[in-house]
């Protein structure tokens, strides 16, 4: 795939890779500021993963319940991700959210609103209040446009289809990045006062993920830990409980939480509302864990559909409810001859979401490596164990600014640094060795490694399953080393590369945390332990002469939340033992 055509040499103060949200939403913060961007993705610039984004955005605006604050979803966000989130990060969030709300109003995203102009919001999974805005079930595409305008309207340049493939250093910082277009080939050397990576997660290491193909491959998490940068929380995986299980093409692609926001019931193959065994209270409007865990019970103990699957039904809801707040969900089922006004959605748990993913400083959205920013996806320190729906949209903008703001300040304050030719050449040379290895042997890889995460590192874990899918993870490493040589499918022999460190610190954490908390859900330790209220950090392992050699695991502390929100999570808390006295 690498041509032989010059490489294409550009410089600019600061190089941020993704265009979904968080890349747009950076790149407008660092022309507001006065200094040349670049935003270069892997997809065209419209079709990023987010614009897959369906249900809504939240924010505590209280349009609908004036009882609503900031520091409730503060509340809600910290204790339904079963306090593994970053105080700091959260707060930050919850009280920057309806900013975030008012400006994409002014950027023209066409949210959906009450009679009398406010702005509707709905309810999502484990809130306490509605505070979810949404553009029927199209809110990341709405988004998506919006920015894409606005970035068109600044003039600011894009380069799509251009997959980065290493960052460039000199002296410890980020000044740079290589990579080529997948059209022609061609080289790309990016020079840059400081580097944002806005690549999103890396749930495509799973065999049934809501992602499509080629997203969600790790990428940023792999640049950024390639020159030292840590990870954190990633055993922590959002298993979403609506997935499709049929056809095989469209396995795993995403039901909408807005499905059961509206209403819709969970049935299994004996026609039971299952939930009420799983939490009576909340039922199908329960966090994401739970569901999911429910699902995969029923589907598991005998009571699931012909294809693997539980019901999902909407069919006693007026039609024209359905056609209005859920049209891409009716579309997507009528696609395949399932009419949802009239007959229930199969479903099953489906891999969603990485709440892992870089560390980061919450104020700034800097790594440990300077130069290097992360915003969106990609990165660790919200969710804790388990996403409130509504909140990846709020965070990926507003620390999109953030990390906008952080990087465009780093390459003012620090004069970029010249490349170093020498280890372009290294990473050139590696790049034709990766280009020589057969393509269909790394699709092939990649596919095996999507089964073993799922077979071991899916919904419910346990230290054999996870112990035997690192013996497969390494065989597949040593067979991806031996790959015949033949025709190179370069896009996907990196992809594998970054899945396999991905998948690596994934299994590696998971095996470490001996309890069950969220997402995170161990047959052998099957509750949650108190001590590990921490979080998991994995960094480089480094020899003396400093090539990293693999990957090393270890613990922190998270902070307290402030007196504002200890509070109402302790009214939470006293509410739910009076309700259990009752
Ligand atoms: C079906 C679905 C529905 C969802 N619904 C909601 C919802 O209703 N509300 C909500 O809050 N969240 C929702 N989410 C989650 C949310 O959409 C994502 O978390 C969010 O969009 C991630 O945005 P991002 O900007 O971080 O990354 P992405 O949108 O994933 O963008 C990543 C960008 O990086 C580029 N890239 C990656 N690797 C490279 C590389 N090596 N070189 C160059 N470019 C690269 C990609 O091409 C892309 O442009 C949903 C997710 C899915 C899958």
């Amino acid at each position: 795939m690498l041509s032989a055509h010059e490489p294409l040499h550009v410089s600019t103060d600061v190089l941020v890779i993704g265009t979904g949200g968080a890349g747009l939403r950076a790149a407008i913060e660092i022309d507001m500021r006065g200094q040349r961007v670049l935003l270069v993705g892997k997809r065209p610039k419209a079709d990023a993963h987010t614009v897959l984004a369906a249900g809504g955005i939240n924010a505590a605006l209280g349009t609908l319940d004036p009882a609503d604050t900031w520091q409730i979803h503060a509340a809600d966000t910290l204790k339904e991700g079963r306090f593994l989130g970053d105080p700091e990060a959260v707060e930050l969030l919850c009280r920057e959210a309806p900013g975030v709300i008012e400006e994409l109003v002014r950027y023209g995203v066409p949210f959906a609103r009450e009679r009398d102009g406010r702005l509707s919001q709905r309810y999502f999974g484990a809130h306490r209040y509605r505070r979810t805005c949404f553009v029927g079930d199209y809110t990341g595409q709405a988004i998506i446009s919006a920015l894409v305008q606005e970035v068109e309207r600044r003039r600011l340049p894009i380069m799509e289809r251009v997959y980065i493939s290493d960052l460039l250093t000199r002296d410890g910082h980020v000044n740079g990045a290589l990579g080529f277009q997948l059209a022609d080939g061609r080289e790309v050397i990016v020079q840059a006062g400081a580097v944002i990576l806005a690549t999103g997660g890396h749930i495509h290491i799973y065999r049934r993920s809501s992602s499509r193909r080629r997203e969600n491959t790790g990428d940023g998490m792999a640049l950024g830990f390639g020159v030292g940068a840590a990870l954190a929380d990633m055993e922590l995986v959002q298993f979403h409980p609506s997935g499709m299980v049929w056809p095989a093409e469209l396995e795993g692609s995403l039901v909408t939480e807005a499905v059961r926001g509206e209403g819709g019931q969970l049935l299994n193959s004996q026609g039971e509302r299952f939930m009420s065994r799983y939490d009576a209270e909340r039922m199908e409007l329960s966090t994401r864990d739970r569901v999911a865990l429910a699902n995969y019970s029923e589907i598991i103990g005998g009571r699931g559909t012909e294809h693997g699957g539980v019901w999902l039904d909407v069919s006693h809801l007026e039609p024209t409810i359905i056609h209005e707040r859920l049209p891409r969900m009716y579309a997507q089922f009528a696609a395949v001859g399932v009419d949802i006004t009239k007959q229930p959605m199969e479903i099953a748990p489906t891999a969603h979401y990485s709440m892992g993913g870089l560390q980061v400083r919450p104020q700034t959205h800097a790594t440990a490596v300077p130069g290097l920013f992360a915003a969106g996806e990609v990165t660790a320190g919200v969710h804790g164990a388990n996403r409130l729906g509504g909140n990846s949209l709020a965070e990926i903008l507003l620390f999109g600014r953030i990390a906008g703001e952080a990087a465009g300040r780093y390459a003012q304050e620090n004069a970029g640094l010249p490349l170093d030719k020498l280890q372009i050449a290294q990473k050139r040379q590696r790049l034709v060795q990766l280009h020589e290895l057969e393509g269909t042997t790394q699709r092939a890889l990649i596919d095996d490694l999507q089964r073993t995460l799922w077979e071991g590192a899916g919904v419910v874990r346990s230290a054999e399953g996870l112990e035997q899918a690192l013996v497969h993870l390494a065989e597949i490493r040593g067979r991806a080393e031996a790959s015949p040589q033949g025709a190179g499918d370069l896009a996907a022999a990196l992809d594998l590369r970054s899945m396999l460190l991905t998948a690596e610190a994934t299994l590696r954490a998971a095996l470490m945390r001996t309890e069950s908390r969220g997402a995170h859900q161990r047959v052998d330790f099957p509750e949650a332990d108190p001590q590990w209220q921490r979080t998991i950090v994995v960094v480089p392992r480094r020899t003396d002469d400093g090539p990293n050699t693999g990957i090393s695991l270890s613990t922190a502390e998270l902070t307290e939340p402030s007196l504002e929100v200890a509070v109402v999570l302790d009214a939470v808390e006293i509410e739910a033992a009076g309700r259990l006295l009752e």
